[in-house]
């Protein structure tokens, strides 16, 4: 197995950096930028495979998705909404907000309210 990936952007090899320019004299080329696998090296686990090891930069990842993206979609399609089940928790607190007297700001107690999404144990019904 090669320890490298060259960067999948379709435009990677248009792109009008030094770190692309190969060749000598007269025959210079850009050339697609040649990846080390693992180069991030991420949390201690180079194992890890992430879009770094096929991609130069974001730019060349949106190019290949912008360029692909129905054949990406249609590797799993989403039919249906996907649901996760939740509770709703409101809870009144006391707050403030100032309000303009003609001259001044003025700070002016009210009740809030904080609703929270709380995640649901399924295990727990
Ligand atoms: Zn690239």
């Amino acid at each position: 197995m090669s320890d490298f990936n060259w960067c999948h952007g379709p435009e990677c090899h248009t792109k009008e950096t030094q770190s692309r320019v190969r060749g000598s004299g007269d025959n210079k080329v850009l050339r697609t930028i040649k990846i080390k696998q693992g180069r991030y090296n991420y949390n201690g686990r180079p194992e890890l495979i992430t879009y770094d090891d096929y991609f130069c930069g974001q730019h060349c990842l949106h190019d290949f998705i912008r360029e692909h993206l129905t054949s990406i979609i249609a590797i799993a399609p989403r039919r249906q909404a996907l649901e996760t089940p939740i509770k709703i928790e409101k809870e009144k607190y006391e707050s403030h907000r100032y309000q303009h007297n003609g001259t001044d700001y003025q700070r002016v107690p009210y009740q809030a309210t904080r609703t929270t999404i709380k995640s649901v144990d399924n295990d727990n019904g």
